[in-house]
């Protein structure tokens, strides 16, 4: 049986059912693909219903305030994709009257739609040969073609892109991409690939030459780096919360307590001076966090306060109850439940 054959049929008996699986609409598509970037599968699942029930077609998502778009993401991580997508899905609305364009360089263009989501929503939704090449699929590819370069690199990428290009060519484009990337996530794991269940092992080269273990070849990764934190966790005398809106690099333009980079207690100060509150700082921090994120690992020193202060856009007082519905970064909801709010 041929490679593509092969993985075509192992695919229609070994799926896994997942709820953004077995769609045609190309929003749901990009969403769900969206999701899927740096973030578990069984996690994803855990948020992509509540949020398609919330935003069911693009102009429902495009009407949304940034907010509420934020908010149902909020647990997912890395915001800036939901931001890029919100932005993406508007311009659907107001250039293609909320229809994803079918048209491969159209779709390219659009904000947050590179070239893996572009070939997902191409090949899945619009069933064209549009190849694909995510995690899972460099891995498959490593291994199948003894590919030994690090991932990473150009030279590699152009490799993988080029036989992601040969193989999606024939019937059944959308799902042959499905099937390779479900290889990867399920037989064709990181450590300990299945190769015994694998559909594709007599194809393997890596599997052929006992390699397995040494393909793909993965650069070698940066420790996030150690950044020393003060925080304020200030409320009102009624027990509303400070928070201020972050910085778009670093929390994707979430709601968070007020925070600086710092680790003593004049560094906190010198934060609560600079801050439109007026409060008195307690003399010792009320409890120590860490919050990992991609290249920093933020550790933090919490200061607990009742303040004052006038209110702007980016810096507000929220009572409690309305948190949940607020797009929060997850070190503040973690903040906030250190200290039983
Ligand atoms: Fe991966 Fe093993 Fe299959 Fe090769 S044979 S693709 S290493 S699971």
């Amino acid at each position: 049986m041929t490679l593509r054959k092969a993985l075509l049929s192992w695919f229609d008996k070994h799926a896994r059912v997942l709820p953004f699986r077995g769609t045609r609409d190309p929003y749901a598509v990009w969403v769900s693909e969206i999701m899927l970037q740096q973030t578990r599968v069984d996690t994803v699942v855990r948020y992509y219903d509540r949020f398609m029930n919330r935003f069911p077609t693009p102009q429902a998502l495009a009407e949304a305030s940034e907010d509420e778009v934020m908010s149902h993401w909020s647990g997912l991580g890395y915001y800036r994709r939901a931001r890029l997508l919100h932005k993406g899905v508007k311009e659907v609305v107001a250039e293609y009257g909320g229809v994803v364009p079918q048209d491969a360089t159209a779709r390219r263009q659009l904000p947050g739609i590179g070239r893996y989501t572009a070939g997902a929503i191409g090949s899945i939704a619009f069933e064209q040969e549009e190849p694909l090449v995510d995690g899972n699929v460099a891995r498959v590819f490593s291994r199948l073609y003894g590919i030994d370069t690090p991932l990473g690199r150009s030279d590699t990428e152009k490799a993988l892109w080029a036989r992601a290009e040969q193989l999606v060519r024939g019937p059944r484009p959308g799902t042959l991409n499905q099937a390779l990337m479900e290889l990867g996530a399920t037989a064709c794991s990181k450590a300990n690939p299945d190769c015994a269940a694998c559909p594709v092992s007599k194809h393997c080269i890596a599997f052929k030459e006992g390699r397995t273990a040494e393909l793909p070849v993965v650069r070698k990764k940066t420790p996030p780096k150690p950044t020393p934190t003060v925080a304020l966790l200030a409320t009102t005398k009624a027990g509303h919360v400070y928070l201020q809106r972050g910085d778009k690099n670093l929390f994707g333009g979430l709601w968070n307590l007020p925070m600086a980079d710092g680790s003593t207690h004049a560094d906190a100060d010198a934060l609560l001076a600079q801050s439109p509150l007026r409060g008195r700082l307690p003399s010792a921090p009320s409890a120590q966090l860490t919050h990992v994120l991609s290249h920093r690992r933020l550790e933090v020193q919490l200061y607990q306060l009742i303040a004052s202060g006038a209110e702007r856009e980016d810096f507000k007082a929220f009572p409690p109850e309305t948190l949940a519905e607020l797009g929060v970064s997850t070190l503040t909801r973690k903040a906030l439940r250190a200290a039983g709010l």
